[in-house]
């Protein structure tokens, strides 16, 4: 799509955004982002070809299959922590295409018993993201027979296989033998049955809106989205607020943005909830230390735009403030494991030694496997700047790689 296009895709939003806030005036940034992504009829979440090459951004299990096999066989491994449990709920918070369980699963299938004790709860907003991580995940199986080839135990005691896709870049699901495996659609994890569960998030809570604060003369006041005469949209500072927030270190210089994601407390909450045993693994983008600044961003068709700009046709989304995260999982009753970058979670998982195998194992693939995991892994791009961090009841013990 042209960017006029593109344009042209985001007019009847920004139509509707427009008259909202010359009616009744500017609105908050995290009402701006819940409207750009979930309005009924034109939020970018309705969607089905936002993430892959093809789309507007590329996600980890998207550029590797390594990704999701490494958190499907660390899924296997947890679960043999917990003392084996029957069912498991393994959950995932925003799967996007499907790509990263199918992959999980399929790895996971080396373990014995996993694929019988586990049924797959996804939490989905979107329809039409529902609709094809159902055909992402509709061949996989729980598989009868033994794996076909290559078993072993890589670093940190996990297993590695060398069972390649078939080419990109969407290969067909998982052909196998054996029952269908069970996969349930949800709103919320609260309607998710009680029991063990594994809870896994690659670029989920960066979607979830934030507020953003500007700190005017020694107050903190709203950060929202006016439209001006002409009607196009801008940021502006809203009223002063009388609210006591949690701050990083050093005191708010003037004009600094702090920014506050109430999305987090509630996944957290429902967490805590949940009967023990229960563990959650967040990987996303933002800094491990508590930081001010203004994060909001997004992408259209791989580059980046304004985030006023292609309401309901860019992917908006803010950086994950991991300080924050884990202080929040804390005073949950929580325990936290981490963060850690990308690079040392999968580093400590064994990508370089499961890379090295699946290039062995299938040598006309190699240069594309090598290429797809230094993505993963570079210091400049998504090794350092995406980040793993365990979120679990207090009575488990620190899962792998965080031991
Ligand atoms: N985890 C996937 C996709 C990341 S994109 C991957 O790594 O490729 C974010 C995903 O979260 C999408 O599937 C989106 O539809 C979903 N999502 C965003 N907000 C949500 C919400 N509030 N509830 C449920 N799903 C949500």
């Amino acid at each position: 799509m042209s960017n006029t296009r593109a344009e042209g895709g985001a007019a009847p939003l920004l139509a509707r955004l427009r008259e909202c806030i010359w009616r009744d005036g500017p609105i908050p940034v995290d009402r701006y982002m819940r409207i750009c992504q979930s309005d009924p009829d034109a939020g970018y979440w309705q969607r089905a070809g936002s993430i892959g090459a093809g789309g507007d951004f590329i996600t980890a299990p998207e550029i590797s299959q390594v990704f999701g096999e490494l958190i499907g066989l660390w899924c296997a491994v947890v679960w043999q922590g917990m003392g084996r449990p029957a069912p498991l709920r393994l959950i995932e918070l925003g799967p996007g295409r499907g790509t990263l369980m199918r992959d999980a699963l399929r790895a996971a299938g080396v373990v014995p018993g996993f694929l019988d004790a586990a049924t797959v709860h996804l939490i989905e907003a979107s329809a039409a993201l529902r609709e094809m991580q159902q055909h992402t995940l509709a061949l996989t199986r729980r598989r009868a027979s033994p794996p076909p080839c290559g078993e072993g135990l890589g670093a940190g005691g996990i297993p590695t296989i060398d069972v390649l896709q078939s080419p990109p870049p969407y290969p067909s699901p998982t052909r196998g033998e054996g029952t269908p495996m069970a996969i349930a659609w949800h709103e919320t994890l609260d309607t998710v049955p009680d029991g063990p569960a594994i809870v896994v998030a690659n670029e989920f809570l960066d979607a979830l809106p934030i507020r953003q604060l500007v700190f005017v003369e020694g107050s903190w006041c709203e950060r929202v989205v006016a439209a001006d005469a002409q009607g196009a949209l801008r940021f502006a500072t809203g009223p002063r607020l009388d609210i006591d927030v949690e701050r990083p270190g050093e005191e708010p210089a003037p004009g600094a943005i702090l920014e506050l994601r109430a999305g987090e407390d509630e996944v957290l909450a429902q967490l805590a909830r949940r009967r023990a045993p229960h563990l959650a693994l967040f990987i996303d983008y933002g800094p491990a230390e508590a930081t001010y600044g203004d994060t909001l961003q997004a992408v259209h068709r791989h580059a980046w735009v304004d985030p006023l700009s292609l309401p309901g046709c860019a992917d908006v989304t803010a950086h994950v403030r991991f300080a924050s995260l884990a202080r929040k999982a804390r005073a949950a009753g929580l325990a936290v494991d981490g963060p850690t970058t990308q690079a040392e979670f999968l580093g400590r998982l064994g990508i370089a030694e499961r890379a090295a195998r699946l290039m062995a194992a299938n040598p006309g693939r190699a240069g594309e496997i090598e290429t797809g995991v230094e993505r993963l892994l570079s210091p400049t791009g998504m090794g350092e700047l995406f980040k793993a961090m365990a979120v679990r009841c207090p009575a488990l013990p620190p899962p792998p790689p965080f031991v």
